[in-house]
């Protein structure tokens, strides 16, 4: 007899799916723990912007109406921020929808979606997930090796995934290798550049938007989930050509960003202190957390995100399970291929120096 998973598209029956952080909750429920930092899923530990929670309430009793499915309030402060017209800007339920809806409209069977080694465990899922072919290239240092990419890109290549700062690894591109990049892949294939960290960088760090409007082929990628705060809210978007935005807008689910996280987004970008204070804070932890590793005599990542991949020098998942035992939540990144590896984000000093203190037991038990 047939089994009706049988049935499924094959592309689709071979995926892997995405593994999530552990939420607070779930620990709790399982062992009880009172004291609990999450410190696995990059998200802002000071929480939205105050400001973020008053733009909400005043949605709060306007939700039998569908939202704004262009989202005019939000695209108009997105365009004045980037300097790029509404018709270049194409909202999604959060970065990651952006990112399915970029595959569905260039990707497919006989295509292929390019990315690198220790790249965004999303790509793959939105690759296979529309039956086209994952071109996997070796990282160098970790990092994105943009030679050898182009040296790989051929006849079915449609779409190249580039995450700067990477995720989650935290290495980031230069201004001139991502411009001869730029310049040397061919006209027909589209480059995504994924900043979904980029306000953790400095100044000089290249901002995508500058390639616009030379690169019809560009696409940048943002979100509001990680220095905004709004993780839970989805809220992402992207830049790129009006010809492509008008492409992606097609497949776009016409209301596929809700009003409260309208609301929270418009609200969030307002507030410049909020999100400079975050940065900072950033800073100083990870300063904390490479002092500590320095300490135990532990190698990590540079990070320039949000977040830090340290090297345990031994199989990371039993070391995994021992902080989760003591209430510290981290992200394992065996399926990145990386299994001695973990991925800690930056939390509040306290938060921080629980992990530390947790990690310091561990590798001592
Ligand atoms: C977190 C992250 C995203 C953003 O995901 P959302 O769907 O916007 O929450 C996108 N790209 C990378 C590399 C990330 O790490």
């Amino acid at each position: 007899m047939a089994h009706i998973t049988d049935q499924a598209n094959a592309c689709v029956a071979a995926l892997h799916p995405y593994q999530p952080g552990k939420p607070v909750s779930e620990l709790q429920r399982e062992l009880g723990l009172t004291r609990i930092s999450k410190l696995a899923s990059n998200e802002n530990p000071l929480g939205p912007s105050p400001l973020v929670a008053e733009a909400i309430r005043g949605e709060l009793t306007e939700t039998a109406r569908y939202p704004d499915g262009n989202g005019f309030a939000l695209k108009t402060a997105l365009a004045a921020k980037h300097g790029v017209e509404l018709s270049q800007i194409t909202l999604g339920n959060g970065s990651n929808d952006v990112l399915d809806i970029i595959a569905r409209v260039f990707l497919g069977p006989e295509r292929s979606g390019m990315f690198s080694q220790y790249g965004f465990a999303v790509y793959p899922i939105s690759i296979q997930a529309v039956g086209a072919n994952a071109q996997v290239i070796p990282a160098k240092d970790y990092g994105h090796d943009l030679d050898a990419m182009l040296a790989q890109i051929d006849d079915s290549t449609r779409v190249v995934f580039i995450a700067n700062p990477n995720n989650p690894t935290g290495t980031s591109l230069g201004v001139d290798a991502i411009d001869r990049f730029l310049h040397a892949v061919p006209d027909g294939v589209v480059v995504v550049l994924d900043e979904a960290y980029i306000e953790y960088t400095d100044s000089d760090f290249p901002d995508g938007t500058r390639w616009l409007a030379n690169h019809p082929n560009l696409i940048v990628t943002r979100t509001f989930s990680k220095a905004y705060g709004l993780a839970s809210m989805r809220v992402g978007y992207a830049l790129s050509s009006a010809a492509i935005a008008d492409l992606l807008n097609r497949v776009r689910q016409p209301f596929n960003v809700n009003s409260i996280a309208l609301a929270a987004a418009c609200a969030a970008l307002c507030d410049a202190d909020f999100l400079s204070e975050s940065v900072a804070l950033n800073t100083q932890g990870m300063a904390q957390f490479e002092a500590g590793f320095s300490k135990l005599g532990l190698d990590w990542i540079p990070s320039v995100g949000n977040f830090i991949t340290v090297d345990l020098g031994r199989d990371a998942a039993p070391l995994f399970d021992a902080l989760l035992a003591l209430g510290v939540i981290v992200r394992p990144v065996g399926n990145y291929g990386l299994p001695n590896h973990l991925r800690i984000s930056i939390g509040t000093e306290e938060e921080n120096a629980h992990c530390i203190e947790a990690l310091t037991t561990v590798l001592a038990g």
